[in-house]
């Protein structure tokens, strides 16, 4: 179909793509487990999630793994009604950012109903495996 000068086609692409994470396996490792890990610079005290290798305050940095407890407050949300394509699968969704109780920030998915939430209530970051990855999301906790 062409609409506005744009072809649209209906067949579905499968994207793959490989992405080195050697850096970071450690956090990778951890959400096998269940742990969600960040980087501490051991110079400022800087916590970086997702981690970074090297703290931009003090460039390098020395750096360390750290495991948050998961546990933090939902700053914002928004609910995608038209996700991107990568995502098109998965219907609506939402994303939230929460403040660990580490002090950092965190953009993940939140399973929940969006009627349920509300700014300020206690969150939990945790891993779980969604098809053949692990990745993190938050739970709304009661
Ligand atoms: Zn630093």
């Amino acid at each position: 179909m062409i609409k506005d000068g744009i072809f649209f086609d209906r067949r579905t692409l499968e994207l793959r793509y490989q992405m080195p994470v050697k850096n970071i396996e450690p956090f990778f490792k951890g959400l096998e487990e269940g742990k969600i890990r960040a980087t501490k610079c051991k110079t400022c005290g800087s916590i970086y999630f997702p981690p970074q290798i090297h703290c931009p305050r003090c460039n390098p940095g020395i750096m360390e793994w750290i495991d948050l407890d998961g546990d933090g407050k939902l700053e914002t949300f928004s609910s995608i009604e038209i996700a991107p394509t990568s995502f098109q699968n998965e219907g609506k969704y939402i994303v939230a950012i929460g403040l660990l109780k580490e002090g950092v920030r965190a953009l993940a998915w939140i399973d929940a109903k969006e009627s349920d939430l509300r700014i300020g209530k206690r969150i939990r970051l945790v891993a779980r495996k969604k098809d053949d990855a692990f990745t993190y999301v938050f739970n709304l906790v009661e």
